[in-house]
């Protein structure tokens, strides 16, 4: 079994590092002291994604991203994920359903949003509608060629910057027609409802939308009526394996300020990480880390290798999972090492620990992976997480 990284791969992580500390890192206080960047700022960052080859990375060369792999994409967002304020959601990640759109949807939407002269924003959540995303209830009503949106939207992430939604909404209001739109955000009729402010502070916003009669033709439904749920999905699948990756850099980051903290700090006659108590919580850290590092590398690779859509679908929910809870207890003690130093805003490690909250949460909850986690293990047996990845054909 040969475990090591090709150097393609580690170029792509080194050039993250150096993205992440060189560009995101500075502008870290800015944001945490103003709640937001200004707009020479998001462009110039805008500007540097491009310029460090960064931008569409999840899509192929073809439609204007980069062609990374599963793997590759892992690297660059664990180097990412180590930025605060979620400041590496400046690196644009199209949602991974356009690719299903047709030619005219690839090049108005996809290719733009690519090269970083579009935004898009994914809306699925609503007042009533949380987990179960059964009960949307947002309507597109057919009218001759054209359909009429009439619905909220919540917590849609990035709204506030992006410049087309692409909305989940029920068409005809049968539940059996699940369909995702395509809706440019000055189209009459959409707006944007409130601005709540969250826990954690992020490079963007997440707005509540509200869709009143907005019209749009069926050349801006996505992959089919009917195929929403489907798209979703999939949607899911990529963002939760992002947010393992963040988690993940996130982590190492704190644990490595936590471990220099703990060398320096000098309590009781010695550095503080002589006293077991602190040294335990550093080994505690280390073993989540590399635990965590383990199985999202594998699944990443195993992606690559091309394993069953749904066996990468019960395989993100397990690292989502992991990762997100791991980055909590590892957070967790990295503030407790810093002692009241770990609650100033300041201290990166402050930071991050509001930010990793919310990996619990969006995306599916921890207590909805374990639900898809259980629910495959009912099917599927225990093989699916016990056993290997068997080359086809061996
Ligand atoms: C900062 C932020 C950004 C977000 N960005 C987006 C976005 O861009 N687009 C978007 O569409 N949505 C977004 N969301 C919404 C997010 O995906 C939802 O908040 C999440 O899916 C949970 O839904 P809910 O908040 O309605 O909680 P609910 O579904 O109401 O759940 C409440 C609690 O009940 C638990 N629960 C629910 N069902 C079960 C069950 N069957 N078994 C056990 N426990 C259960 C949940 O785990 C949770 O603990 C975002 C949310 C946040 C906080």
């Amino acid at each position: 079994m040969d475990l090591t990284l090709p150097s393609e791969d580690l170029a792509w992580k080194a050039r993250a590092k150096a993205f992440a500390e060189s560009v995101l890192f500075p502008h870290e206080l800015e944001l945490e002291t103003a709640g937001k960047l200004t707009r020479a700022t998001k462009n110039a960052l805008r500007r540097a994604v491009v310029e460090h080859g960064f931008h569409g990375v999840n899509h192929a060369r073809e439609v204007g991203g980069q062609g990374c792999t599963q793997m590759q994409q892992t690297l660059i967002n664990e180097e990412l994920g180590k930025a605060t304020g979620a400041l590496w959601a400046v690196v644009w990640h199209p949602a991974v359903p356009l690719k299903h759109g047709t030619p005219e949807q690839i090049r108005d939407f996809l290719t733009p949003s690519c090269l970083g002269r579009r935004r898009a924003c994914v809306a699925v959540t609503e007042p009533d509608t949380g987990s179960d995303t059964s009960l949307i209830a947002t309507k597109a009503m057919r009218r001759g060629d054209r359909y009429v949106i009439d619905g909220e939207k919540w917590f849609v992430t990035s709204g506030d910057e992006a410049d087309y939604v692409i909305v989940h909404a029920i068409v005809d209001g049968d539940p059996a027609l699940p369909t995702l739109f395509l809706v440019d955000r000055d189209t009459p009729g959409l707006s944007i409802k409130r601005e709540p402010k969250f826990t954690h502070t992020y490079v963007f916003g997440h707005p509540e939308f509200q869709f009143k009669g907005v019209e749009v033709g069926a050349d801006r439904v996505l992959g089919g009526v009917g195929q929403g749920l489907e798209l979703t999905k999939d949607w899911f699948v990529e963002a939760r394996l992002q947010i393992a990756a963040n988690c993940l850099g996130a982590a190492i980051r704190a644990f490595e300020l936590a471990n220099d903290w703990a060398t320096k700090r000098v309590q009781f006659g010695g550095p503080i990480r002589r006293h077991q108590a602190i040294e335990f919580m550093l080994a505690d850290m280390a073993v989540e880390i590399m635990a965590a590092k383990s199985m999202i590398y594998r699944v990443a690779w195993e992606i690559d290798q091309g394993i069953d859509r749904k066996v990468a679908h019960a395989r993100a929910s397990v690292i989502k999972l992991h990762a997100s809870e791991m980055a909590g207890r590892v957070l967790d003690k990295a503030v407790q090492i810093f002692g009241g130093r770990g609650y100033m805003r300041e201290n990166p490690v402050e930071r991050l620990n509001r930010d990793v909250r919310v990996d619990r949460i969006w995306e599916g909850t921890s207590e909805i992976q374990r639900m898809i986690i259980g629910g495959q293990l009912g099917k599927r047996g225990t093989d699916l997480f016990t056993g290997w990845y068997q080359a086809p054909g061996t």
